[in-house]
């Protein structure tokens, strides 16, 4: 068991003067994946509560409340989940993104406390693989002293991604406010540049891994197939963010796509993909644990989540 501890630990065992006592930690979040070859399982890092003025602003007149009460946004706030999924393959353990640490938001943060109580050993993961590098998907890495988490492990992101933000041109591209995005990435990067190998669309790389490029959310953003004779799943990382506005409405852009042409013509050309070939979907920001699967119905698509 990771022996590491958070800052909320520390602070809670000061308050309550005693040497250290842990928060309660959140509930795994149930149902694995079950494939052929392994076990596809899904982590709470936390919940971002966006403001509803953020959420999916090119939706006007009637069709607004009709979809945000449809939603569930209608008491002004967008609850939205940040899973994170562990593939457990072989003798390998492979992280998905690796949620935010404790510096994004309060709320967001708890992927090592989530690993903990389920007896899944940070320190046990082999490979780390980044759909992008926003901070509810990458800051991470680190505790609370910044020391990476998972030292020994691999890191594997996109060359794209990683030229974007490497570069000016992701300060140059951030409105006003999320200034800290850049910087931030920009640190993690600086700790995971000795450590980190760059994939391209098409790439394998693990067996049976494949790279799909699934542009527009950021730059580089990437999505992560994995084949299994049983049950080919697709990492899909935010591109696809709701549940139900995502699917009926691929053409209306998340309020973080950086480009909103190109991440509506990833969302219906990835929807075309999983439909045809009955791949399933794990999702960052889709109700948790974020496992489903897509249907299409004339001309609409239909998420339909997998406890469902
Ligand atoms: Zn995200």
């Amino acid at each position: 068991m990771s022996k590491k501890l958070t800052r909320r630990q520390i602070v809670a065992g000061t308050v309550a003067g005693i040497t250290i006592a842990a928060l309660p930690v959140p509930a795994v979040l149930a149902s694995p994946l079950s494939l052929a070859n392994g076990k596809m399982s899904s982590f709470s890092d936390g919940e971002m509560n966006l403001p509803v003025e953020s959420v999916f602003y090119d939706i006007v007149g009637n069709d607004r409340n009709k979809f945000l009460n449809a939603a569930g946004v209608s008491d002004g706030v967008w609850r939205r989940p940040v899973n994170v999924n562990l593939l457990e393959i072989g003798n390998r353990k492979i992280l998905f993104d690796v949620g935010s640490g404790n510096n994004f938001l309060p709320s967001l943060g708890e992927l090592p406390a989530a690993l903990d109580a389920a007896e899944v050993d940070i320190g046990d993961i082999t490979d780390v693989v980044f759909t992008h590098a926003h901070p509810d998907h990458i800051w991470g890495i680190v505790d609370d002293f910044d020391d990476l988490l998972m030292p020994d492990a691999a890191y594997y992101i996109s060359q794209g991604e990683w030229d974007f933000w490497d570069s000016d041109k992701a300060m140059n591209a951030m409105p006003a406010g999320r200034e800290s995005f850049a910087v931030g990435a920009k640190s993690r990067f600086d700790m995971l540049r000795n450590k980190m190998s760059f994939f391209k669309d098409g790439d394998e790389i693990l067996p049976n891994i494949e790279i799909v490029k699934t542009a527009g959310h950021t730059p580089g953003h990437s999505s992560i197939l994995i084949h299994d004779s049983g049950h080919s799943v697709l990492v899909v990382g935010d591109a696809f963010t709701h549940p139900i506005i995502s699917f009926n409405h691929p053409e209306w852009h998340d309020p973080a796509d950086m480009d909103r042409e190109e991440s509506a013509l990833t969302r219906k050309r990835i929807l075309d993909r999983v439909t045809a070939d009955k791949i399933s979907l794990a999702a960052t920001h889709l109700p948790s644990p974020g496992f489903g699967r897509v249907e299409k119905n004339q001309a609409a698509w239909r998420y339909i989540a997998a406890d469902s």
